[in-house]
């Protein structure tokens, strides 16, 4: 546990502290901010002569307050947005968006990350449809969320509904601030997380492509589908023109970083939101190994949304959702294509001298760690067959799944 100078307040020790904001929310006397640390990620800083030692931030606190407690899914879909342009525009399906649609179609507000023009990932809160369109695409950099979790509990308080989404710890962090006050009126759902990574290191790969290109960027996007949803790119816009340069996972330096366990942050190698049990009312992640099962619900690469219904409230919300075409699975199914279902994704063993170099010679200096990731001729063949299962007897596609799993 790390002691605030001057106080007797207990927070994370800045190994075990997932940046996700609670504290920084929780305190009612402004004396907390959040601030980078080394590595860029948010921080609390206890300003000892405004803190009254009252508790709340280390009560809020997921990492040294009581365990929030999880519940298994209710449901598990593989589901998609029917709306094909709409679709596109996700990084998943698209549920996110038509979940956020729901909420405002009711008034209620909805929080999440965008990507401001100075290329900072942070958490708002709008009821403007214009601004949660920007929320929709996954920014694969730690978001700034503390003052989005306050908003939210101002809306609350004022007897509005909100839906609050983010990654898992994030999500934690909203529904321990709120409490159980507002279990009607709040929304919680969490993205399914490979780990946070670093602000800092995102702002150095800018830096060094702005440098490389003689241009200033003013827009990123992930995985934007093209060619495909399974492989992964990272579109940069620059200022001439809204000129765009798109590199793909094998040829970019920055989802080599995150994709190789680099650039995250330490706890979440550790993360303990990892796993069936969830702290949200719906967990949407990639589908990752989704099965074919008819011609019309192949994977046409266009993207599959995992959605898991956790709670009562947020089955309910999914199945009023009448644009989401969904198909039921087993759980067992999405735990299987999904890393984070199971267990968090260690360190790079090489991070800490990956970081040395990094500080000392910026990204020049640790081009060498960040070989391509290629995919073996089994992982391509497997992904084929996931595509086209459809096409084979029943018999023989059970046989090649058991076949598969016990591998
Ligand atoms: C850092 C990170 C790691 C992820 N790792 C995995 C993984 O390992 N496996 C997996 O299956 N899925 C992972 N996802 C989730 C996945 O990429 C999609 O976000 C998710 O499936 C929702 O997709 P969608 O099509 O429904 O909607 P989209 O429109 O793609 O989703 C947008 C949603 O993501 C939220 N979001 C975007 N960026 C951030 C951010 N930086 N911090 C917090 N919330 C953000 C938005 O608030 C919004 O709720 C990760 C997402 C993030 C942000």
């Amino acid at each position: 546990m790390m002691r605030a100078s001057g106080t007797r307040i207990e927070l994370a020790a800045p190994e075990q502290c997932m940046g996700c904001g609670a504290c920084y929310a929780s305190c009612g006397f402004g004396a907390i901010s959040m601030v980078p640390d080394a590595k860029g990620f948010y921080r609390p800083d206890v300003n000892a002569e405004r803190c009254r030692d009252c508790g709340a931030c280390a009560f809020a606190c997921p990492a040294v307050g009581a365990a929030t407690q999880k519940t298994e899914p209710l449901a598990t879909l593989a589901a998609w947005d029917k709306d094909a342009d709409d679709r596109a525009k996700a990084t998943s399906g698209g549920a996110f968006m038509l979940v956020a649609d729901a909420v405002l179609a009711r008034g209620g507000w909805v929080c999440g990350a965008v990507m401001g023009q100075d290329m900072v990932v942070r958490h708002v809160v709008t009821r403007d449809r214009e601004v949660v369109d920007d929320m929709r695409g996954s920014k694969y950099v730690q978001s700034d969320v503390s003052e989005a979790i306050a908003e939210c509990l101002a809306h609350l308080q004022g007897g509005e509904e909100v839906l609050f989404t983010g990654v898992s710890c994030q999500v934690d962090a909203m529904r321990r601030v709120a409490g159980s006050r507002y279990a009607d009126s709040l929304l919680l759902v969490d993205v399914l997380c490979h780990g946070a990574p670093s602000p800092r290191f995102w702002r150095a790969y800018l830096d060094y492509r702005e440098w490389e290109e003689g241009d200033e960027i003013i827009g990123a996007r992930f995985r934007k589908k093209e060619p495909s949803w399974t492989v992964f790119s990272l579109e940069l816009t620059f200022k001439t023109e809204h000129r765009l340069r798109a590199w793909c996972t094998v040829e970019d330096l920055y989802l080599r970083a995150f994709l190789g366990d680099y650039i995250t942050q330490e706890v979440c190698h550790e993360c303990p939101y990892v796993g069936t049990g969830r702290v949200s009312d719906i967990t949407l992640a990639d589908f990752w190994g989704y099965v074919s099962e008819t011609r019309r619900n192949r994977n046409t690469e266009e993207g599959i949304s995992l959605v898991l219904a956790n709670t009562p409230k947020g089955k309910s919300v999914v199945e009023l959702l009448t644009g989401l075409h969904t198909i039921k699975k087993s759980l067992s199914e999405a735990v299987k294509g999904n890393g984070p279902l199971r267990s968090a994704f260690p360190a790079n063993p090489k991070e800490e001298e990956f970081w040395s170099a990094f500080d000392v010679g910026g990204i020049e200096a640790v081009k060498g760690y960040l070989v391509p990731v290629r995919f073996s001729w089994k992982h391509r063949l497997s992904l084929f067959f996931n595509d086209h299962a459809y096409l084979l007897p029943v018999a023989l596609r059970e046989l090649l799944i058991d076949m598969r799993a016990n591998e």
